[in-house]
């Protein structure tokens, strides 16, 4: 008899995956073709070495490229020929090795499948109802990680040894749960418990069946997520949902639902296509429709003042369960948290904190090693903007473009991030929140810390934001290592700028808030030409009085009389008419004595003053309201605008916001309805901005702009920014990964610090 001829490849393979049923992937293909060998996880990534004829070889390496399972994302992919050995009987899986540096990317967590929840509502299969279904291609990932490679025994999976039939699953090819690392049933598997308000375990048979009478009672129960506790309860109970308002001390923010299924979905709201795929695909984030006016069963106590709901559909087992023949459609799932703190992840914590919040606790013993909120995406411009990236979506790598090795960038103030560098790879964190919190600066470490484990990164230096009295910046002084400051816009500007892999010096608009300018004033309406390591402001917001500082945020009306008396003096007192006449007093005693009063050049605070002008929105009682009621408000048929007025001042072009709003102002009161002055306001400030954009481009010859900063998260603005621009020669580029907000501020500062570091540049 002949003897075929034997070749060999060893094929490494880097991206994600691990964790997504990689290597029972090639065994498969490999068992079909008939080849030998082996495949293994190492840090580095997925090895394999398989022989066999040449053709056959080929086609192997072919389809292990190009038919990666649904969950993978290679990054690399190298084939070499190696001598063949002949000696081989069969195909295996060999045990991971660890040791060496680790390159491969962690998977994310992800929705419930379909083949799972066809066996969760089985009544027939062994894993009917069971609460933590879950497989190759689904189900919790990072924030189930301790270390890399990602197996069993390195996840919170650990204490829950497989059952034999269990194991025969986990370690039969042809089986979907083959070498799926949390895999587990009921006999096996962690388990669901349903304690009292205080604690006590209610001693329940069925917790999920007891959860769910408790839920259409309408009480406020605590539910163990995938990153942390949700508090749930029903939605369409205005007593429930005002209560839960009430305890949660959270006066007028959206809350957001869980929702049944699609089709109860389309009951509150007409998703688009793009949408409708946002709600269902596997990263499962809150969507923010435009809500239909009522929208049937959902209290006016979810999301009062706001023209758009926050709605997800459910993407644990726990949570299809809650639905199961209940006759609710409908759950507010709020994060587990007391106002502005982290999300609470642990079984004892929750008691602590939810304490007062929850009537009822529906834990379990399998731990969340990271917290990660619920991501929220909206659809703008016919394309999905991430508004929050969390669960779902993390810890996906974005490029640097150059070497960031072992540079931590620890982000803005309100929503922050940290990300971290390896190689020329940066990890940006979950949505952490706000440092200036306690709580939240030691999440925000315990995340660094987790992240730089998992990855092996050994810091080398800090990277934090200008502000002095910027709360990580202690963190960062007290590690001792090298602390680079960078501007926050030039940071954002910069991030939008890498996540679009721009090299050469760009435009970039970046309309936020707050951030702490070079010139001692408060930036937030600014154009700069941008490069990676160096900006220039060459444009701005004309400045604005914010009488009282931090009482002038809260306060929009403060700012629309400050704004407004800038161009129109004592005059101003007669807007805003609903405000009291204490209140305006103590606002142009501030103005005239000049105390308190920092200037700002910001858009966010422009958008304030206009909210208040039009008596949109009187009082901020969470982070951008006025803004969001400002653009709810608006008639989109309308197309007037203002006249736009752009000036120079000492070879910076100076926007006039102010003189938008005294057109608004008067506009309004001729008579004419709010919603189209609201529609003329965003229209002139979307043409000043690209007007100003385009004499910009032309004096420079720049071609491309980048748009960033939390204001283009206004759909108004956004959308009419970018209608302008699309009819110039220039280029537009905006966030397609990172929130426009700060939570990409982290990302930019780490790029920049990188690209100094490589430029030789001393961090200061
Ligand atoms: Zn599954
Ligand atoms: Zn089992
Ligand atoms: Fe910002």
């Amino acid at each position: 008899m002949e003897r075929r001829k034997v070749e060999g490849v060893r094929i490494r393979i880097g991206g994600v995956v691990q964790g997504v049923g990689f290597r029972p992937f090639v065994y498969r293909a490999a068992l079909k073709l008939g080849l030998t060998g082996h495949v293994t996880n190492e840090a580095s990534g997925v090895i394999v070495e398989a022989y066999g004829a040449p053709e056959i070889l080929s086609r192997f390496g072919e389809h292990l490229r190009d038919q990666p399972p649904p969950l993978a994302v290679i990054r690399s992919f190298e084939i070499r020929g190696i001598p063949g050995d002949p000696a081989l009987a069969e195909f295996r899986i060999a045990p991971s090795r660890q040791g060496e540096a680790v390159e491969v990317d962690m998977a994310r967590d992800t929705a419930t499948c379909e083949d799972c929840l066809r066996e969760l509502f089985s009544p027939g299969d062994r894993r009917h109802r069971h609460p933590f279904i879950n497989c190759t291609n689904c189900g919790p990932r990072y924030t189930i990680i301790r270390g890399l490679p990602y197996d069993r025994e390195r996840t919170s999976m650990a204490g829950f040894p497989m059952c034999a039939e269990c194991r025969r699953e986990y370690e039969s090819a042809g089986d979907r749960r083959f070498h799926a690392q949390p895999v587990c049933c009921n006999r096996c598997g962690p388990a669901l418990q349903l304690l009292d308000g205080a604690g006590k375990s209610l001693q329940v048979r069925d917790p999920l069946a007891a959860c769910r009478d408790k839920l259409e009672e309408g009480a406020i129960v605590a539910v163990k997520g995938l990153g942390g506790f949700h508090l749930a309860c029903r939605a369409d109970s205005e007593e429930a949902v005002t209560r839960l308002r009430e305890r949660k001390h959270r006066e007028e923010k959206p809350f957001a639902v869980m929702v049944r299924d699609l089709e109860a979905v389309r009951r509150l709201a007409d998703p688009s296509e793009t949408e409708g795929r946002l709600l269902q695909g596997m990263e499962r984030p809150i969507v923010i429709l435009p809500a239909k006016s009522p929208a049937a069963g959902i209290a006016a106590a979810v999301a009062p003042r706001v023209t758009t709901l926050g709605i997800m559909l459910p993407y644990t087992p726990v949570q299809h369960l809650l639905f199961e023949g209940a006759s609710y459609e409908a759950l507010v799932m709020t994060s587990g948290n007391r106002s502005e703190e982290p999300i609470v992840v642990g079984n004892r914590e929750a008691l602590e904190k939810l304490g007062g919040i929850a009537d009822a606790f529906l834990v379990h013993d399998r731990d969340i090693l990271l917290r990660a909120d619920d991501s929220i995406a909206r659809v703008l411009a016919g394309q999905s903007v991430l508004l929050r990236r969390a669960r779902g979506y993390v810890p996906d790598p974005l490029p640097a473009g150059c070497d960031v090795n072992g540079i931590v960038a620890l982000g803005g103030i309100l929503k922050s991030t940290v990300t971290l560098g390896k190689g020329a790879m940066c990890y940006t964190s979950q949505y952490l929140g706000a440092v200036d919190n306690p709580e939240t600066l030691r999440n925000l470490e315990q995340v660094l810390e987790h992240l730089a484990g998992i990855l092996e990164v050994r810091p080398e230096s800090l990277v934090v934001d200008l502000h002095p009295d910027n709360p990580t910046r202690r963190i960062a002084e007290r590690s001792g290592l090298p602390v680079a400051s960078v501007q926050h816009h030039h940071a954002h500007a910069v991030a939008c700028m890498a996540e679009n892999g721009v090299e050469d010096d760009a435009l970039c608009v970046v309309y936020d808030g707050t951030g702490y300018g070079e010139d001692g004033t408060v930036w937030g309406g600014e154009i700069l030409r941008a490069g990676r390591s160096r900006y220039e402001r060459v444009g701005r917001l004309g400045l604005v009085p914010m009488p009282g500082a931090d009482a002038a945020v809260l306060n929009p009306g403060r700012m629309a009389l400050a704004a407004l008396s800038t161009r129109v003096g004592e005059a101003a007192r007669e807007a805003c008419p609903w405000l009291p006449e204490a209140e305006k007093h103590a606002v142009f005693e501030l103005l005239r004595a000049g105390l308190h009063c920092p200037l700002t050049s910001s858009m966010g605070r422009l958008f304030d003053a206009a909210a208040a002008t039009l008596d949109i929105c009187r009082s901020r009682t969470y982070e951008g309201q006025p803004a969001i009621e400002l653009e709810g408000c608006a008639d989109r048929t309308e197309r007037g605008e203002y006249e736009v007025r752009i000036h120079e001042e000492a070879g910076t072009l100076v926007l006039d916001g102010v003189a938008i709003l005294v057109d608004a102002w008067h506009d309004v009161r001729k008579g004419t309805p709010v919603s189209r002055v609201s529609a003329r306001f965003h229209n002139t400030v979307a043409r000043m901005t690209a007007l100003a954009v385009g004499r910009l481009a032309e004096a420079s010859g720049l071609d491309t702009v980048c748009l960033s900063g939390g204001c283009f998260q206004n759909a108004l603005l956004f959308e009419g920014v970018q209608r302008h621009l699309a009819a110039t020669r220039l280029k537009v580029r905006v966030h397609r990964i990172l929130p426009p907000n700060d939570e990409c501020v982290s990302y930019g500062q780490a790029v920049i610090a990188a690209t100094r570091r490589a430029c030789g540049q001393v961090p200061g």
